[in-house]
């Protein structure tokens, strides 16, 4: 845990995280993302988005809104499942119907139980000016749902065959009881959700898959094997929509937790959203035959991510006398790339130059520039953000067009042409 304090002070002091309304105390399970979470989040975004919509000719992208018609949570189960009077446990955060519960502890894991609440998950909200029930609407739990009311719109455009997916990435809103552990649970966040409809006899096969790629997909990202492990969900504790669950669980400095569920919610959700709207949302295949799909859904949270790239990368060094930290993030992560120096600020030469090179890069990458302090103290301050490379405008620089390129993870210096560097960078961002 003594990790985990410190990368919330570097969040802090270096703008990746602040606590939402802070000036106002602060708000519950709320978070606001600075200039370098901003660039982290889009980055994890965006390698989501390359990897599983762009890549893959079968998968499509999708933006629905966060408000749906409330019908919507009728059918899929959430207004109806999280009415009830409900008991929380504060150790693994399950909760109980209060009337199926014997004892006062939890039946799972022994641990405590909050009192009883009759506990709607979903926030809700009003449309229009008159606060009555006929104008009741919530904020969505998951993005999901966006992807099956508009399975029909989709399928009509694309014209897909099985199996195919549709991808979502949009917030979520949980009015979640129990909170702590930073960002790891929050109530408003941003979801990353596919729904991979396929064949219902293949879906063992498709899980499966989809198991692996997604185990592939965090080792690509720079996390060690030894952090990632399955959880099988027992039988008995599956939603109401699952056949089975496995999350991907990432091992935390508070310990073991989920960082992405992949589901088999077979066709719970086209069949019920069908049901409900009256419309036949039924796919019909090259024979002629309509049939619901199941889906396949691995679900991810941006910021638990983002804290587990985060926890991932830390470290510190012994350096001479000091202690360097760094966050050792995959550069395509890491919120700025380079870093562009001169190597003293009061020369008016070295700036001028360094500053044309800045001026060059920030077209293709975000980069950043520093003069203040010594050499040093601009490493480290780049160290401890994660940034792969710094790059320092020398007196030899006017003479032979070279700069020096600091390297982040081994700390060699090279000396490279002005004129490949942008390739220099290139190759390596890919
Ligand atoms: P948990 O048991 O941790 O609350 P869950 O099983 O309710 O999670 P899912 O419904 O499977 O979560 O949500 C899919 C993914 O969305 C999770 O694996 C997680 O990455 C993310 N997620 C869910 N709830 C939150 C939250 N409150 N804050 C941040 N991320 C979340």
């Amino acid at each position: 845990m003594e990790n985990l304090d410190k990368i919330v002070s570097l969040c802090k002091r270096r703008g990746f995280v602040f606590p939402s309304s802070e000036i106002y105390g602060g708000l519950g399970g709320f978070w606001d993302f600075g200039p370098l979470g901003v660039e982290l989040k889009n980055n994890i975004k965006s390698w989501w988005w390359q990897t599983m919509v762009q890549a893959r000719e079968e998968i499509v992208g999708l933006d629905s809104t966060i408000i749906h018609n409330p019908k919507v949570w009728q059918a899929s189960g959430h207004t109806l499942s999280f009415t009830d009077p409900l008991r929380e446990c504060k150790e693994c955060h399950k909760r109980f119907r209060a009337d199926q519960l014997k004892g006062e502890k939890c039946p799972e894991c022994q641990g405590k139980l909050t009192n009883v609440k009759q506990f709607n998950l979903m926030f809700e909200t009003y449309i229009g000016s008159a606060k009555e029930t006929a104008n009741k609407a919530y904020l969505r739990p998951e993005t999901c749902q966006g992807i099956f009311i508009n399975f029909a719109n989709v399928v009509d455009t694309v014209q897909p065959k099985l199996p195919f997916g549709i991808a979502q990435i949009g917030k979520g809103f949980r009015n979640e009881i129990t909170l702590g552990n930073f960002i790891f649970r929050d109530r408003e966040f941003e979801m990353m959700e596919l729904e991979y409809f396929v064949r219902p006899e293949e879906d063992e096969k498709w899980f499966d898959y989809w198991l692996k790629e997604r185990l592939k997909w965090y080792l690509d990202l720079g996390i060690s094997k030894k952090n990632l492990r399955f959880f099988e969900h027992p039988k008995k504790s599956l939603a109401h929509y699952s056949k089975r669950t496995v999350d991907i669980e990432y091992h935390f400095p508070f310990g073991w937790a989920e960082l992405e569920g992949v589901a088999n919610r077979t066709d719970f959700d086209l069949k019920n959203q069908s049901r409900f709207s009256n419309k036949d949302l039924r796919f019909q295949d090259e024979k002629g035959e309509k049939l619901y799909p199941y889906v396949i859904e691995p679900s991810v949270g941006v910021e638990r991510i983002a804290l587990a790239l985060l926890v991932e990368a830390y470290r510190e060094e012994k350096d001479k006398k000091e202690i360097r930290v760094l966050l050792s993030l995959h550069p395509q992560i890491a919120p700025i790339k380079a870093a562009v120096f001169p190597l003293l600020a009061n020369k008016a030469n070295l700036v001028k130059k360094a500053k044309e090179i800045y001026d060059d890069l920030k077209i293709c990458f975000n980069v950043a520039w520093d003069d203040i302090g010594n050499i040093g103290k601009r490493y480290r301050r780049q160290d401890e953000i994660g940034t792969p490379w710094c790059v320092t405008v020398d007196f030899e620089t006017l003479k032979d067009k070279k700069v020096t390129v600091r390297d982040r993870e081994t700390m060699k210096q090279q000396r490279v042409a002005i004129d490949k560097l942008k390739e220099f960078f290139q190759t390596k961002l890919v």
